[in-house]
């Protein structure tokens, strides 16, 4: 009989992957389910990345690689550091990895010991706390909702700050409130991290490009450069560029740090892919102009959203600065009964509700920590989003 690791037992099915198979099923089974689960950009992998991938492969760059990544994809990471967020990493201070998520992975498999903690200001990132408790920490879980526009204060930071603490986990643009950091926001808690010189700050940088308005993207160890020799810059292709299935992540930081991961990834991946490398390269060096264009696509579909959900009662949604998705508070649906005659009493029965009875898939805010609230994933058409949010304008209006 199989017998599955300890390890394994504080950590939780993610709930996007059970929604979203359940989805997928009602779909196979002819629903007309519209998902608005997946994080992932609708548009394909430009061209110019494909052919590069496609070269590398004839020319027989098919072979392990070296750990960390090759020599042109380290420079490639040095040199979008260095354009992007003005930062000097040296070559043996850039790791790449199999996904962010591996980046993520290996940097707390290399850093925590058992009841080490990192601080997750709330809503977060489904994966971050089960990567910590994999790694044997412990996420603080600082919940930071609407109040205080889903963003960590310097006194929440400072409150949860104890002798055990490693790491500040930051996200921004967030993943699931489209919440952005500006240099402005993020300077009082940095200044927090100058006062406790033994907690790291691990950046995830993942939506950097997909921006609106007149957000201005900040990373902290280019904010607050006292900091750079104790911050792990995370970025990585699959957003960016609609490459979430070449599975390319990389990170810049202390040598010491970056070799204690590479220590990491030579026991588990080796290196990412040798084609996901090569293509990366291209993504990198090539030119950038589709980011731009497709961060107008993504803004013209966030207005939609937003201005669509402020207009059904019962629920309020505010204007993110990044990533794509909303993440609106639906407290004033709860306790409301529906024409099946079920009173809705959480987020994630307001989601069951839409996704059973109109069709549309959408996240609870518990997957991400904090509720009432549902995560929509705009990434998709606008003729899509445009049936979804009707479904769910009916929906909202069939309750009582
Ligand atoms: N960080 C955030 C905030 C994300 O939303 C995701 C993906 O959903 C990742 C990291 C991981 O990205 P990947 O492993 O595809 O590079």
């Amino acid at each position: 009989q199989f017998r599955r690791a300890r390890r394994l037992d504080p950590i939780e099915v993610s709930e996007i992957l059970t929604i979203g198979a359940k989805a997928a099923e009602m779909k196979r089974e002819g629903a007309p389910v519209i998902i608005l689960g997946a994080g992932e950009p609708d548009f394909d992998t430009p061209e110019h990345i494909k052919e590069a991938a496609a070269a590398a492969m004839r020319a027989g760059e098919t072979k392990y690689t070296a750990l960390g990544g090759t020599l042109a994809l380290r420079q490639a990471i040095q040199a979008k550091f260095q354009r992007d967020n003005g930062l000097d990493y040296a070559l043996d201070e850039i790791v790449a990895g199999t996904g962010a998520k591996e980046i993520l992975f290996d940097a707390f498999m290399a850093s925590l010991n058992p009841g080490d903690e990192v601080i997750v200001p709330t809503p977060y990132w489904t994966s971050y706390s089960d990567i910590i408790r994999i790694a044997g920490g412990e996420p603080v879980l600082v919940p930071c909702g609407d109040d205080t526009g889903f963003r960590l204060t310097a006194d929440r930071l400072e409150a949860a700050i104890t002798p055990r603490t490693r790491w500040l986990l930051l996200n921004s643009p967030s993943n699931p409130a489209g919440v952005g950091y500006s240099a402005a926001d993020y300077q009082p808690l940095l200044e927090v991290l100058l006062r406790h010189p033994d907690v790291w700050l691990m950046a995830d940088d993942m939506y950097e490009h997909i921006t609106y308005g007149s957000f201005e993207f900040a990373t902290p160890a280019q904010v607050e450069p006292r900091l750079k020799d104790r911050v792990l810059t995370v970025n990585g292709v699959s957003k960016a560029y609609a490459m979430t299935g070449w599975r390319l992540g990389y990170a810049g930081g202390p040598k010491a740090l970056i070799d204690a991961m590479k220590v990491v990834q030579s026991q588990s991946t080796s290196h990412p892919s040798s084609i996901s490398q090569a293509a990366a390269v291209a993504a990198l060096n090539g030119p950038q102009a589709v980011l731009a264009e497709r961060r107008d696509s993504f803004q013209a579909r966030r207005d939609l959203v937003v201005e669509a959900l402020n207009a059904m009662e019962g629920i309020t949604c505010p204007v993110p600065e990044g990533a794509f998705y909303t993440f609106a508070n639906c407290a004033g649906l709860l306790g409301k009964r529906t024409p099946e005659g079920q009173v809705l009493e959480t987020d994630a029965d307001f989601c069951a509700y839409l996704l059973d009875q109109h069709h549309v898939a959408v996240v609870p805010g518990r997957a991400f920590g904090i509720s009432p609230y549902f995560r929509i994933s705009y990434a998709t058409s606008e003729a899509e989003l445009r049936e979804a949010l009707s479904r769910i304008g009916g929906a909202v209006a069939a309750l009582r």
